[in-house]
C-alpha cells in the first residue's frame, strides 16, 4: 500500500491585483448575477466565459419549481457558448454569487456536475480553462478545471 497525494494550486488575488482583462471578466460574472432566476434558493450566480474568438458569453443560474430541472450559471454559459460558437475554445471562466443583495465574501466554486461539464470542453479543445472564483475577500484562480476535479471521469483517457 502507498499513499497517493493530489495537490491543487490555487492563487489568491485581491480584485485590485487582477489584470484589466480579468477584471472585465469578473465584472461580467458579477453583472450576470442580476440575470439569475433564483426564486427558490435566492442564491444568484453569474458566470462569464471568455472564448478564443474574444467573445465573452455570460450565464446565470435558472431555477425551476421542479428543482432538478434547474441549471447552474456555469453550464448555462458553457452550453450556450458551445452551441453558438462551436469552433471557439474556452479560455477563462469567472464565477460570482450574490445572496440577499451582497456578493459572497468567500469564492463560490462550481458544483461537481459543472466541473465535469467544463472538463469535457477542456479535454475536447486540449486547452486549459482558467477559472476565476470571485469573493469579496479574494479571488481564487485555478489554472485548469481538471485541478478542481481530481481523478476525474474522462472518456477521452486511454
Ligand atoms: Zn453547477
Amino acid at each position: 500500500m502507498k499513499d497517493l497525494n493530489i495537490t491543487t494550486n490555487i492563487q489568491v488575488y485581491q480584485y485590485s491585483e487582477l489584470v484589466e482583462e480579468d477584471k472585465i471578466l469578473v465584472d461580467k460574472a458579477k453583472a450576470m448575477t442580476d440575470k439569475s432566476y433564483a426564486p427558490y434558493s435566492k442564491f444568484h450566480v453569474g458566470a462569464a466565459l471568455l472564448l478564443s474568438n474574444g467573445k465573452i458569453v455570460g450565464g446565470s443560474n435558472q431555477e425551476n419549481a421542479a428543482f432538478p430541472s434547474s441549471l447552474c450559471a456555469e453550464r448555462t454559459a458553457c452550453y450556450y457558448a458551445h452551441s453558438k460558437y462551436p469552433d471557439a475554445t474556452f479560455v477563462k471562466l469567472a464565477i460570482a454569487a450574490k445572496f440577499e443583495g451582497k456578493f459572497t465574501k468567500n469564492p463560490v466554486s462550481p458544483c461537481g456536475a459543472c466541473r465535469q461539464s467544463i472538463l469535457e470542453y477542456e479535454t475536447l479543445a486540449k486547452h486549459p480553462v482558467k477559472i476565476y472564483l470571485y469573493g469579496e475577500d479574494g479571488v481564487y484562480v485555478v489554472s485548469k478545471v481538471a485541478d478542481l476535479l481530481p481523478l476525474c471521469f474522462d472518456s477521452f483517457q486511454e
